[in-house]
């Protein structure tokens, strides 16, 4: 019998977005958050937000590796919350 992915709801979408990004989803889940993105362009933007998050992060590690990191480097935990409540 023939599997069809199951239909995500938007919350289940983006979990699976950063977990796809973690490398921790399975072919399947990838194939089923295909399905969600194409169909939910709220979450397709999402997507391509959490992309451009994680090529600032890597060209951030990027400028500072090699550099003594700092107290200063650090987000404050207000950001920490801020960008948490973004995300979500
Ligand atoms: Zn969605």
């Amino acid at each position: 019998m023939l599997k069809l992915p199951k239909i995500l709801n938007c919350r289940a979408a983006a979990e699976m977005s950063c977990r796809r990004r973690d490398g921790q989803l399975s072919h399947w889940d990838r194939a089923t958050l295909a399905v969600h993105l194409i169909i939910c362009a709220g979450c397709r933007l999402m997507d391509r937000q959490f992309a451009l998050m994680d090529k600032a992060a890597r060209q951030l590690a990027f400028l500072n590796a090699g550099t003594k990191t700092s107290e200063n480097d650090a987000l404050s935990p207000e950001a920490r919350k801020r960008l948490k409540k973004l995300i979500r």
